[in-house]
Formats: structure tokens, sequence, C-alpha cells
């Protein structure tokens, strides 16, 4: 496979993207400073509480601030994680609705903050059928957008572990929804960890390629613009979701060395969700990443090369996503 990408050929940008997800405690500013600090080039935040219903509208000189920042230190793309409590498969219509609601103000706030992705949990359709919840999804998805400037953000359905009723813990799930979504600027998240618990084994270098190969035969690997890179503290087709550092999961080093250089993921933006228990945690995690990462992509070497040239204006012209409003 050819691996020197012409950058219109790509997702809009070339090279190693990684970050981790960052706290906005204090304000949006402040989480884009940490990510710098962190030597990150991309990375993901809540733009509210992610477990309350009432959001805290971002006020225009926070949002100039990060915009002035994520400049400066060349922190691209930008994910926005969804709130927790959004089910928009609920059979239960106030809920649907409730979520529905606080979804718009998700996609409105991505977008002005400018935000590249908001990523989002397909939700779970209970004590109904699976391809009802994923009807309701998509109809609440479509009421959601409707009417809204979305400018360059994208809205990513993330792989889920697949637990009890909940949707997206197969990649064909994910197609489907893709498909009701059509005419949309949606793609996938593809979080490692909730492969893993789903039963993809990505500890082996068969398991990573069988991931692979379905995801090309299903979502298609073009659609897949974030991985959310965990390790899983949980065993192998659990369907229990729980986070660990890297390496020291079931997914383990050489897991992660393999995914990491993957021709079909490396030029990805990689955004750890690793567990933050001690000072220093999200440091190490993220250096236990980069030390993976190999120059020319080999999944043997160890050099990291930590690359952050990338200009903002890769992004900007970022062309191919269907149904996009453009505000610009
Ligand atoms: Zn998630
Ligand atoms: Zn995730």
């Amino acid at each position: 496979m050819d691996e020197v990408k012409n950058e219109n050929e790509s997702d809009g940008f070339s090279g190693w993207r990684a970050g981790i997800h960052t706290s906005i405690a204090g304000s949006l500013e402040q989480a884009a400073e940490k990510a710098h600090l962190l030597g990150c080039n991309t990375f993901q935040i809540f733009s509210s509480s992610p477990r309350t219903w009432k959001a805290r509208e971002p006020t225009a000189r926070e949002i100039a601030a990060l915009g002035d920042l994520r400049q400066r230190y060349h922190l691209f793309p930008l994910a926005v994680h969804a709130n927790y409590l959004i089910n928009m498969a609920s059979p239960d219509k106030v809920l649907r609705k409730r979520s529905l609601e606080a979804f718009r103000g998700e996609v409105r706030r991505a977008a002005a903050i400018g935000a590249e992705y908001l990523i989002f949990h397909p939700g779970s359709s209970r004590n109904a059928s699976a391809e009802e919840g994923m009807r309701h999804m998509a109809a609440s998805l479509r009421e959601a957008v409707r009417d809204e400037r979305l400018g360059a953000l994208s809205i990513l359905l993330e792989n889920t572990c697949g637990q009890g009723s909940t949707l997206g813990g197969s990649f064909s799930q994910l197609q489907d929804m893709l498909a009701l979504l059509d005419g949309l600027p949606v793609g996938c998240c593809l979080d490692t960890a909730h492969c893993f618990q789903a039963g993809m084994d990505l500890s082996s270098p068969e398991g990573l390629e069988s991931m692979v190969g379905s995801l090309e035969q299903t979502v298609g690997l073009d659609r897949v613009h974030v991985v959310h890179t965990n390790d899983s503290r949980t065993p192998l087709g659990s369907r229990h979701d729980r986070h660990e550092h890297i390496g020291q999961g079931g997914i383990g080093l050489d897991g992660f060395r393999r995914i990491v250089n993957h021709p079909a993921l490396r030029e990805k933006a990689f955004i750890l969700e690793t567990p933050l228990e001690a000072p220093g945690d999200d440091a190490r995690n993220l250096e236990v990443i980069r030390s993976l990462r190999s120059r020319n992509g080999s999944s043997g070497a160890q050099q990291a090369f930590p690359e952050r040239s990338v200009p903002a204006r890769a992004w900007r012209g970022r062309a191919g996503t269907p149904g996009r409003k453009v505000n610009r």
C-alpha cells in the first residue's frame, strides 16, 4: 500500500495527530493550554457538564480565546464529546425529546466554538428493537440539526461495547445508522476499548486485521475520523465499558503499537480517554502512545515523532462530506 498520501487525498491533514480528553474546568482556553502543555496536537473536550441536562453556554470571549490558542498551538482537530445523558434512541417519548433538545445544544455549542467533530453514543433502544431504536436516533438527530449552521462540524457516531440494548456494538449497526443519516455530515469515531469489549481482539495481529477488514466492508475507513485510543480494564467480549491506561489492559502495548502504525489507521486523530487516577496519568499515557509510533509505519520501531506543524487552513478546506451547510 502506498503510504505517502497527497494532502488532498487524505482527511485534510497528514502526519501524527495525538491528543487526550482535557477538562474544561476553569474555561475552554485552559483546556487548550493543558492540551498544548501535554504535547498534544489534537484534543477532545465536553462543551458543558456531561452529566447534567442544563448546559452552560460558552461566551464570545471564551470562543475567541480558544480559537486563538488553537491556531497558535496548531491544535487540530478539536473534538467535542456529547453529554452522556442523551439517548435519542429511547422508546420513551419524553426522554427522546429531552435528548433531542440537548443534542441540538451540543451541535450549536460545538459549531460555535469551531470544533471539527461532535462525537456521541447512538443510544439505547431499551425494551424496543434495535431497528426501532436506530430509527428514533436518526429521526431525532435529523430534527436536532435541522436549520442549524454546522460550519466545519461533522457528527461522529461512536462504536460502543454493545452492553444490553446499547446501539453501536457492531460495525454493521453503525453502517445501518450512517445509512439512515444519509445526506448529513456524519462519520464514525472508533473506540479501541469498546471494540475489545465487544469481542474484537485488538491484542493480536489477526484480531486487528479482522477488525480493520470488517470496518472497511461496513462503515468504510474514510468515514472514521477519530480513534479513541483506550486500553480495556475488562476482558475481551465483556460488553462492559471500563477504560485502562495504555498498555496495562487487554489490548496491551504490542496491540497499540500495531494500531497506531496501521496503514489504515495511522492518519486518523488518536485521542486518549484513559483514566486520570493519579497526577500525571495523562502525560504518562501520552508518552506511552508516542513511544509506540514509528516514523515509517512499520510496527516494530520505537521512534516517536511529534509533529505540530499542520496549519489550521488544511482543516478548513476539508471536502467530501455531503450536505454540509457553509457559513463562512
Ligand atoms: Zn464516548
Ligand atoms: Zn470513547
